[in-house]
């Protein structure tokens, strides 16, 4: 009898999955890009203050082939609008998207017809931040957010929430 007939059918790639799973929920890698005032606080969040690197969730990438999360931080103009589904469509697969702030997030206060009136015109988004500009803390329970939804939508995800809650609970104190 082979190899295959042994094994029940999925378990392996089920365990391969899991195990990709894992590393993509531990540690998100963000493009490299700023919009407008909120990257400011999105920059601080991985300063050594707010120290994200703590979860390794703060190693942002300048090329969007290497980055799986990306993080709308700031009103997106109708000029960069193509460019932002350019930067998102170059990023490979899987891969989440955060709206951070009221102007990612809705146009905010630019009411006009320069500024897209919400990220979510323009790529899918995932997670909504909200505040002006939210605070790193808020960018950081973001991401505990995003990480919880991502292992929950895995069958062995149950077991791995309870190691993120615990990180949270740590960050929290
Ligand atoms: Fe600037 Fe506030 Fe808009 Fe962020 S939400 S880009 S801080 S105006």
């Amino acid at each position: 009898m082979g190899l295959e007939e042994k094994i029940p059918q999925g378990v392996l790639l089920t365990t391969v999955e899991g195990i990709f799973g894992w590393m993509r929920q531990a540690s998100f890698w963000p493009a490299t890009f700023g919009l407008a005032c909120c990257a400011i606080e999105m920059m601080t969040y991985g300063a050594p203050r707010f120290d994200a690197g703590r979860w390794g969730q703060e190693v942002f990438r300048a090329s969007p082939r290497q980055a799986d999360l990306m993080i709308i931080s700031g009103r997106v103009s109708q000029k960069m609008a193509p460019v932002l589904r350019q930067v998102y469509d170059q990023m490979p697969e899987p891969k989440w998207v955060m709206a951070m702030g009221v102007c990612a997030s809705s146009g905010g206060m630019f009411n006009n017809y320069a500024i897209v009136q919400g990220g979510d015109h323009i790529v899918p988004v995932d997670m909504y931040v909200p505040g002006c500009p939210p605070r790193p803390d808020m960018l950081i329970d973001a991401m505990f957010k995003l990480r919880k939804e991502i292992v929950m939508k895995r069958p062995i995800g149950a077991h791995e929430l309870a190691e993120i809650e615990a990180q949270e609970q740590a960050a929290l104190e």
